[in-house]
């Protein structure tokens, strides 16, 4: 009746990496599950700032929270941030997003370089010409010299413009010319797998290698990823860059990363939502965590299975209610994770007639078929497929509530 996280999806087999703070260790590949991660949108270097919202973010479950460390103040900021973080009893890994000036703030900058769980190279962004290799190879000496994992980030949109430009010229001078866009794929994957060679060439354990090649459109992220996945087995973070706004950006990103998650490919994920104004960051977060329950493959919170109401609803009653009970689900499960092990894999049915309503709840661990037109007003009960009592009056919420709390409970108590 519940459905659990499953093993009928074959993962790509990776390379583990470990990415720590404290005593919260964060594994990213091989037979870890596939991994939740975020960003901020705070100036780094508003310390407070951004303490608040990588704790929003990790409360929500992010497991690995990636901030921008972009000036000298940001750098500075950032064994603050660690530190407010741990007085707040917040262990999440720190990811260091660097782009241009890395090297320098590594460097200057030994504190940051340690509160960091991990650093995020840009291959596109870290110098051109001879400067390119000279700032990369210090950038992964700081990450030898201080055990720091990596991920070797590349993005359509600042892709290495030395390895393009070799790339067109060798594309112009064949008999079969591809097209830009495969040239381009090819490009991005080549700077990841040459940058991932060259930091293991300086020292870098492969392992603690994480590879990215982040396009825009759909069927490029499936193309280029498909590829990546052949040709190495370091492992992968998935994200669809610049996805959008709202559904668009929801829907974008859910299409892209279940294709590939589908055919087992992906260690570690990030919805990158741009935000509408007054939406909690944290969103992209829920997202994400949805995508991996909805496919099965992780359970995080238990989940509110609703019908969309149609013409026989009385009222948009049961809709409020299917939100309610999703909302109060989420709200109780940091205190029901600790005492009710196996919970977050619950199934819970909010439905708005008897159409579908009792073939619904019965399939769920707790259902209710709410009234529809022409009905008697009744709500019928369904805990594990019986029909257990039916709710009447005003006070079906909170009822109903008190049976979700109580099945969880007798359940799942450790
Ligand atoms: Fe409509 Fe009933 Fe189906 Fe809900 S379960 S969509 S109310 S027919």
């Amino acid at each position: 009746m519940s459905s659990s996280a499953n093993s009928f999806l074959k993962r790509r087999i990776s390379r583990q990496s470990v990415i720590q703070w404290a005593d919260n260790v964060v594994t990213v590949g091989g037979d870890a599950p596939v991994r939740v991660q975020s960003m901020t949108n705070t100036d780094t270097a508003d310390a407070i700032g951004t303490a608040i919202q990588v704790k929003e973010l990790a409360r929500a479950g992010s497991e690995i929270v990636r901030i921008t460390v972009d000036t000298p103040a940001a750098a500075a900021a950032v064994p603050s941030i660690r530190d407010q973080l741990d007085k707040m009893g917040v262990y999440v890994p720190l990811v260091g997003d660097f782009h241009y000036n890395g090297h320098t703030l590594l460097k200057d900058y030994p504190d940051c370089a340690q509160a960091l769980s991990k650093y995020r190279i840009n291959p596109g962004n870290v110098g051109q010409g001879a400067k390119r290799d000279v700032q990369f190879s210090q950038m992964i000496e700081m990450a030898c010299r201080y055990r720091k994992p990596v991920r070797i980030g590349v993005n359509w949109g600042s892709l290495d413009q030395d390895l393009l430009a070799k790339l067109l010229d060798e594309n112009a001078a064949s008999s079969h010319p591809k097209e830009l866009r495969e040239v381009m794929a090819e490009a991005l994957i080549q700077s990841a797998l040459q940058s991932a060679a060259r930091a293991e060439e300086l020292g870098l354990d492969g392992n603690q290698i994480t590879l990215s090649c982040k396009v825009s459109a759909v069927q490029d992220l499936i193309a280029v990823y498909r590829d990546l996945a052949k040709r190495c087995d370091y492992s992968l973070h998935l994200g669809l860059t610049e996805a959008g706004m709202g559904s668009k950006g929801i829907v974008a990103s859910t299409a892209a990363l279940s294709v590939l998650l589908q055919e087992g490919i992906g260690d570690t994920i990030r919805v990158s939502l741009t935000p509408e104004p007054g939406a909690p960051r944290e969103n992209e977060v829920i997202v994400a965590q949805e995508i991996l329950q909805t496919m099965g493959l992780r359970n995080f919170t238990p989940m509110v299975i609703a019908c969309p109401g149609c013409g026989r609803t009385t009222s948009t009653y049961f809709q409020e209610l299917a939100s309610r009970i999703q909302t109060y689900l989420r709200h109780q499960m940091p205190i029901w994770k600790k005492d009710y092990p196996g919970v977050e894999a619950m199934n819970v049915a909010v439905m708005g007639c008897i159409v579908n309503g009792p073939g619904e709840s019965k399939h769920a661990n707790i259902g209710i078929s709410l009234p529809g037109t022409g009905e008697s007003p009744a709500a019928p009960v369904f805990v594990d497929g019986i029909k257990v009592k039916t709710l009447r009056g005003d006070n079906i919420a909170e009822e109903f509530q008190v049976i979700v709390d109580e099945y969880v409970k007798n359940t799942y108590r450790a």
